[in-house]
């Protein structure tokens, strides 16, 4: 069973998620959130991300931007679709659109997609994150994988595929805050 770097990110909010959505098979509504994040992926342009690139001292003359780039490693088992890539002869950047900004489980979605472009590419080695700053200046900041982002991620995904293939549904989180934001409350019959 793939694992999709989406996975990844909703196994870090809580492991009952992924369960839900992949092996339940319970499709996710679009949240308010979801709909203000896809809205702002549509107000920036790839001139927009050009530009921001720019002033981050990339030079993308030689390169080409291309928006949902899907990508897949057999080797990993993992997939995803990133929300934008630059790709040129001496580099490969992915790039994430969010709408406000990035907690660790948007770290570890970015460092996923880099790990998945090292799997076909030589020069990928860093990403960004564009996003809204106070919920109206655009901000771009550039992001390098740590050793422990390595780390985190590699645990993240030996924990999904066990889950997937012991099909039993994982503890809920114990971050009970967590369920009140949770788009899967109603399925959740154990907790407060
Ligand atoms: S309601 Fe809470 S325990 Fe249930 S899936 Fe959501 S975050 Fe996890």
């Amino acid at each position: 069973m793939w694992i999709n770097i989406s996975d990844i990110k909703q196994h870090l909010y809580c492991e009952r998620i992924p369960y839900y959505i992949r092996i339940v098979g319970i499709k996710p509504n679009t949240t308010y959130s979801m709909h203000i994040g896809e809205s702002f992926q549509k107000y920036l342009d790839l001139n927009t991300i050009k530009k921001l690139l720019k002033q981050q001292g990339e030079f993308i003359e030689d390169g080409k931007l291309i928006d949902n780039f899907c990508i897949k490693s057999t080797k990993l088992g993992i997939k995803g679709s990133i929300d934008c890539l630059f790709i040129s002869n001496k580099k490969v950047i992915p790039i994430e659109i969010k709408f406000s900004k990035y907690p660790l489980m948007y770290k570890l979605q970015l460092v996923g997609y880099i790990t998945l472009l090292k799997s076909s590419y030589d020069n990928v080695s860093y990403g960004y994150f564009i996003y809204k700053h106070s919920g109206k200046i655009i901000k771009i900041n550039k992001y390098i994988p740590t050793q422990l982002d390595i780390i985190n991620l590699n645990l993240a995904i030996k924990q999904i595929k066990k889950n997937f293939k012991s099909m039993v549904r994982p503890k809920p989180t114990n971050n009970i805050e967590k369920c009140f934001f949770c788009e899967y409350k109603n399925f959740c019959n154990d907790i407060i």
